[in-house]
């Protein structure tokens, strides 16, 4: 053993690769003896982040939006180089399907929540009743401070059914990929839990928080990309790192603590050291690398659902009925396998060649998941059938690109963030020096992973310097 110190980071997806980028731009600016390795299961770096180019297309067959108010994926963006490549999504206006036809999601309402009342009360997404009901926010008492509940059961008591199931079930669904009435409120989105407390009604809360907006202001890009596909910054990342940093095409099977740092056997037999781990893959994963650990096994326990990405690349013609907007979320009682579809030619306009057309639908609803191991050809028919609902597509399309997502999308449910503390605590105690970051613990946006990159540097240096 030397006296250098070896710092393992497991997982090559955007977690994995920001933790290595930032722990070496430290060793780097400090003079730290310390080296870094990246041991990557399959045999590419991005994890979930993964841009096919084809026939002129650049289509995403995971990620393609960046929430542009979370910064970190930006700072990323920057550091590599990559900012010239930044561009704003292209359209504003998304509808979803709901009572058996797409609706305008009204001006001015975050996540779902109304912040204007006139946009809200002309929408032909809710009945007067409906809208009686979400008035309900501004009477109700907040909902009693005694432990974490789903997010669908909060809006449900403070804007009813018909709010919740036509427009914040949709739009939450389509960020996490699972069911609001299971999912964790103080896991997912604690602030709207805050707003209720602080001003007795959400709605009067965001009214306070949320900037005013004109319906003539132009609209701010909520969502940027880069115009030459998401990977190109796992590329750029990955090629800021010192070679010989990643190792593909091996997993890590199982840790071992030691009298002194750790052993991780590899699938190649081998044996790694580390005098720090940081774990970026899903957390089935970790907690099968740590089985001897019952704290772990929560996290085994944790569901995952799957999802499937359907790219359709048209000739423009084959469009008749086309619609301006970036896309549509379907509502959990219309009558449709697809859970969203994006225009991707008009959001992100450079993605596709002059006079075609690039539709991404999506199929994999929380109790439809048997769709996700499908054939090609009948996920494609079936897709095909819910857009002609609303589309009227006369051809089929050029190339169709399929991607199955199993078991990727982290279900936070109703006391996650306890689960995880308690993990992250026995972790601290028992296994000093080894750390969970990535979508399956502290959120599962790009930018949320590319944030615990960031805290788990600062965790490991501070344990290596302790
Ligand atoms: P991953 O990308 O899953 O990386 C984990 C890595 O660990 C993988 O490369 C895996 O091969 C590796 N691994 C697993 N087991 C082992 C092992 N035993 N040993 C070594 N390596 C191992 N987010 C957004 O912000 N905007 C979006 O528009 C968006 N859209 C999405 C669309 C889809 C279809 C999906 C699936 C996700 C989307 N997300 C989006 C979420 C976001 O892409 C992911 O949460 C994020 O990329 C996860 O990064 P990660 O590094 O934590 O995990």
């Amino acid at each position: 053993m030397t006296d250098q110190k070896n710092i393992v980071v497991i997982g090559g997806g955007i977690t994995g690769l920001s933790t290595a980028y930032y722990l070496q731009k430290q060793i780097k600016e400090q003079g730290l003896p310390y080296q870094v390795r990246v041991i990557e299961a399959s045999n590419h770096l991005g994890g979930m982040i993964h841009t096919e180019q084809k026939d002129g297309f650049t289509i995403e067959r995971g990620p393609d939006s960046l929430l542009a108010r979370k910064k970190s994926v930006f700072r990323l963006i920057e550091e590599v180089g990559m900012e010239d490549h930044i561009v704003p999504v292209s359209t504003g206006k998304s509808y979803v399907l709901a009572k058996g036809k797409l609706n305008e999601i009204p001006h001015g309402s975050f996540m779902g929540i109304p912040t204007q009342v006139s946009p809200f009360l002309f929408s032909g997404l809710f009945s007067p009743l409906g809208k009686l009901r979400a008035a309900g926010d501004f009477v109700k008492k907040p909902s009693k401070p005694n432990g974490d509940q789903s997010l669908g059961k909060f809006f449900r008591y403070r804007l009813g059914d018909e709010v919740v199931d036509n427009l914040i079930e949709p739009l939450l669904s389509g960020i996490y990929s699972g069911d609001i009435d299971q999912l964790s409120l103080m896991a997912t989105f604690p602030n709207f839990y805050e707003l209720e407390q602080k001003h007795g009604s959400i709605v009067k809360g965001l009214k306070q928080t949320v900037p005013k907006k004109k319906k003539s202001d132009k609209k701010p890009s909520v969502f940027r990309t880069l115009d030459t596909g998401l990977s190109s910054l796992v590329d750029a990342v990955h090629s800021k790192l010192d070679e010989g940093t990643v190792q593909l095409n091996t997993a890590v099977d199982h840790i071992e603590k030691k009298e002194e740092g750790y052993h991780l056997l590899l699938s190649s037999g081998e044996v790694e050291y580390a005098d720090s781990v940081v774990i970026t893959t899903p957390h089935y994963r970790a907690q099968r690398m740590l089985t001897q650990y019952d704290f772990m096994a929560p996290l085994a326990e944790m569901p995952a659902t799957s999802v499937a990405n359907v790219a359709l690349a048209f000739d423009q013609s084959a469009i008749q009925k086309d619609i301006d907007g970036s896309g549509f979320l379907v509502s959990r009682n219309s009558d449709y396998r697809i859970t969203a579809c994006t225009w991707t030619h008009k959001k992100w306009p450079h993605t596709t060649p002059e006079g075609k057309a690039l539709l991404r639908a999506y199929v994999g609803k929380p109790d439809d998941q048997e769709v996700v191991s499908l054939s090609d050809k009948e996920i494609e028919e079936i897709v095909l059938n819910d857009l002609n609902k609303t589309m009227n597509i006369t051809e089929p399309p050029e190339f169709s690109v399929i991607t199955r997502w199993r078991n990727s999308r982290a279900q936070y449910t109703i006391g996650h963030k306890e689960r995880m503390e308690h993990i992250e605590q026995s972790l601290r105690d028992e296994l000093p020096g080894v750390y969970l970051a990535g979508a399956s613990y502290h959120g599962l946006g790009v930018p949320d992973c590319i944030d615990q990159g960031e805290e788990a540097v600062q965790r490991v240096l501070q344990y290596l310097d302790s």
